[in-house]
């Protein structure tokens, strides 16, 4: 049996395979720093893979809870999809996901390869995914104004880390309220980071979703492949939509016309009724703020991408210390179930910039300090 494992736990076995040994020879120290889990240790850990311990399945497989034998608990996550990578650069890749940590990240603490199969063992977060809290049947978790902030706000922290301090950069490419992870204090971590590389053309993963539109999607991503940090700022703030809503970001009933929840945002705004959209189970909230949240959403999901703002920008303005400069504000740019861009992103398409303009040319005019 072609069995090679290792994980991040100290005290754990030393992996001691082939690819891992040529790996080594060719790269030095720079991923001989991880352990390794056995299969066995995670078929024990999982109950044999047992479907009481089933937590959920995304696009790239399912994921079990599990118990370690040194109590810890963690999430077990089966890969199915095919791995366009060979074993050594799968490591390599796996090695490098596991040395990003950030109190907003989701932990990798290892993996394991047997036979065909690759596994991913994360920390385990216990209060599931925002999108069970949010929208799911758990509801009953009470996600109160300060709950929510706190969550938006960590996930900008963890975006700008990927974004803004990790060199080189991750994009993320698939926020959304599944991929945020809760703690138990409602601390929000991201999960999913890095494992695009995995599977290079990743964007056959996500586009399965596409024709049902998730509406989490940057059009200029959906429409033409242009991944840059921009699209996961769009993402963030759609995301932030569903929070202060409570509601899915894809079709939505407003009055008797079904919309992007986007493109209702974009319509409440331009009548001075935003506050319509907050959740009716938020019966106390300041509106000072949720106003404000609702707008640097409106900011992030801006048509054209370089009038986006950088994540660290983003949590500048979700802060009190600053003041928003609507003026600067375009309209979103969506997409209709129909796979059709909107008259919106195309009246913008042709003021495009390129990727490097993107990146940088949010006008920092935007948001101006103001004194407390
Ligand atoms: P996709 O793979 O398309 O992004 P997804 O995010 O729902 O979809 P997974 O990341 O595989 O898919 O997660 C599936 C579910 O497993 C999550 O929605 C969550 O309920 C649960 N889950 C994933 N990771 C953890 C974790 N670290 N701790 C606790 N629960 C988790």
């Amino acid at each position: 049996m072609n069995c090679s494992c290792f994980g991040a736990f100290s005290g754990q076995k030393k992996y001691d395979n082939r690819a891992r040994q040529s790996t080594q020879d060719q790269e030095g120290d720079s991923i001989g720093k991880t352990n390794n889990f056995s299969y066995n240790e995670l078929r024990i850990a999982t109950d044999n893979f047992d479907r009481r311990n089933k937590i959920g399945r995304g696009g790239f497989g399912t994921v079990y809870k599990g118990i370690l034998k040194n109590g810890t608990q963690v999430a077990v996550k089966t890969l199915s999809a095919e791995s366009k990578q060979g074993e050594r650069e799968f490591l390599t890749e796996i090695d490098t996901i596991s040395n990003v940590k950030h109190p907003n990240l989701v932990e990798l603490i290892g993996c394991c390869l047997h036979e065909s199969n690759r596994i991913l063992v994360y920390e385990y977060l216990e209060n599931n995914s925002l999108d069970h809290a949010l929208l799911g049947s758990r509801r009953t978790l009470n996600l109160d104004w300060r709950k929510r902030s706190v969550i938006c706000m960590g996930t900008a922290r963890g975006l700008a880390y990927l974004h803004e301090e990790l060199v080189p950069h991750i994009v993320h490419r698939d926020i959304k309220a599944s991929n945020i992870l809760l703690d138990s204090n409602f601390e929000p971590k991201i999960g999913d980071f890095g494992l695009a590389k995995l599977f290079p053309d990743d964007i056959t993963h996500i586009s399965t979703k596409i024709a049902g539109t998730t509406g989490y999607l940057a059009p200029e991503y959906v429409l033409g492949g242009q991944l840059t940090l921009k699209a996961d700022v769009y993402s963030f703030g759609v995301l932030t939509l569903e929070i202060v809503s409570g509601r899915s970001s894809g079709n939505t009933y407003y009055g008797r016309m079904q919309k992007l929840l986007v493109e209702w945002a974009w319509e409440l705004y331009e009548e001075e009724k935003l506050l319509e959209l907050v959740d009716p189970e938020l019966e106390e909230y300041p509106k000072e703020e949720v106003l404000r949240y609702m707008k640097v959403a409106l900011f992030c999901t801006q048509a054209n991408a370089s009038r986006r703002p950088m994540m660290s920008q983003v949590m500048e303005m979700l802060s009190k210390n600053v003041r928003l400069n609507e003026k600067q504000l375009t309209p979103p740019g969506f997409f209709q179930d129909s796979g059709q861009v909107t008259d919106t992103l195309l009246k913008n398409k042709s003021s495009e910039s390129s990727t490097s303009q993107q990146m940088n040319s949010f006008p920092t005019t935007i948001t101006q300090v103001t004194p407390r």
